[in-house]
């Protein structure tokens, strides 16, 4: 028994009562208690990493800036590229992020809210 080991190796003998033998159960399930925790934060870590991982793979299929998409609205005179109405302009994604589509430019069109929400998911 381990208990009785590691009491031996301290150079004292302990008679090693109910009660005693009940405080180093409890010592053990807290030990295993702690490292289930750890486990489980180191887990957690480890998704979290994932997460960032797959964010910035993402984030690498294409990128454009505010400025980019500001110049495209200029050339489309500030219309929407689907109905060709003058409004509010969203961003639309021709390949839907979903689909895999790009972040980049290119894969951007000016889209007023009506038609966005039209396109839904599809391509
Ligand atoms: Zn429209």
């Amino acid at each position: 028994m381990k208990a009785c080991e590691s009491v031996q190796r301290e150079g004292r003998s302990i008679r090693l009562d109910l009660e005693t033998l009940e405080a180093l159960q409890v010592q053990r399930w807290f030990e295993v208690y702690r490292a289930g925790i750890l486990y489980v934060k180191e887990r957690k870590k480890r998704d979290r990493s994932a997460v960032v991982r797959k964010e910035r793979e993402q984030r690498a299929s294409g990128w454009h800036s505010d400025a980019e998409f500001e110049l495209l609205v200029w050339l489309y005179q500030n219309r929407c590229a689907y109905c060709w109405f003058e409004a509010d302009l969203t961003e639309d994604h021709v390949i839907p992020l979903v689909a895999g589509g790009s972040n980049a430019i290119e894969n951007i069109l000016p889209a007023c809210k009506y038609c966005n929400s039209k396109k839904g998911g599809r391509v």
